[in-house]
């Protein structure tokens, strides 16, 4: 997902039907799975759980099962739709060819087969494919996949990563997987890994970026929350949000490392700084 989806989550377009956040103990941590996360700030609209086990920060909510338009129904991406994302392409492709350059520094992309979970509107495939690769991108919002078809003739597919359709019919079959943006919007990071490691060759690489949670600015959100006695909150809730496909959990270096480690990847690169404007961090990793 590489573009902000907050405008396009409230189209009357687009369904969503929240099931899963209710059925679920936030006491359970999302990463180590000890029933020892408890709430740590109380944010207008969501609560941030901090786990006293392994420290992992993350939100109680969980998406729904991907939106999809009504059954029969010949609903299409409308115009506000359409340049809303259209609109944001210019900002996203200078990044994305960036990601780009990284991929291609490890990997030769001329008959490669890769797949981008979160694709979004389809631009990294399109730029995969440009590069001589097979490329295959993972959408779960379907007027993301509209737009990337009708813009670039890309098709995304709905399914996400852990459904049978790539986890029983492609495993072991990609050179290349990235998740660029998409971290820390998927329910259930560990398993988001899990599965990506699975579906990768042998030696075949993966690319993520995400927010650093241990970067200056996080610590400045919380300071602004702890200072003011959580009356001021409004710097955290610019990081996490329980709207569908936004920002569920913020992971520091260390967790990153060591769940890429205990997945079974070789960590081959890691871009990060404390001060980075964005607080990104940059993983390249290995299936062994
Ligand atoms: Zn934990």
């Amino acid at each position: 997902m590489n573009l902000p989806q907050d405008d396009l989550t409230s189209q009357p377009t687009e369904i969503t039907k929240d099931v899963q956040t209710a059925d679920y103990d936030f006491h359970r941590c999302k990463l180590c799975a000890e029933y020892a996360a408890s709430p740590k700030y109380r944010l207008k609209k969501t609560t941030v759980y901090a786990c006293a086990a392994c420290g992992f920060h993350f939100i109680n909510h969980l998406d729904s099962v991907p939106s999809e338009p009504p059954c029969g129904s010949t609903l299409t991406l409308d115009r506000k739709s359409w340049d809303y994302i259209e609109g944001r392409l210019p900002a996203s492709e200078t990044q994305l060819r960036k990601n780009l350059l990284l991929v291609k520094r490890h990997v030769s992309l001329t008959g490669a087969t890769c797949l981008d979970i979160g694709a979004g509107a389809g631009m990294f495939v399109h730029l995969l494919t440009e590069s001589g690769a097979f490329a295959h991108g993972i959408e779960p919002q379907w007027i993301f996949r509209e737009f990337a078809q009708r813009k670039f003739g890309v098709e995304l597919n709905g399914e996400t990563i852990d459904a049978p359709r790539w986890q029983q019919e492609c495993v072991g079959y990609f050179d290349v997987v990235t998740l660029w943006d998409v971290f820390e919007h998927v329910d259930f990071p560990a398993e988001t890994l899990r599965n990506a490691y699975n579906v990768l060759k042998p030696g075949g690489w993966l690319f993520l970026d995400t927010p650093r949670r241990d970067a200056l600015f996080y610590r400045i959100c919380e300071w602004s929350y702890r200072l003011s006695s959580g009356a001021n909150s409004r710097l955290l809730e610019s990081l996490y949000s329980p709207l569908p496909y936004r920002h569920k959990q913020i992971f520091t270096c260390r967790q990153l490392l060591k769940l890429a480690g205990e997945t079974g990847f070789s960590v081959t690169h890691l871009r990060s700084s404390l001060f980075q404007p964005h607080n990104k961090m940059v993983l390249v990793c290995r299936k062994s």
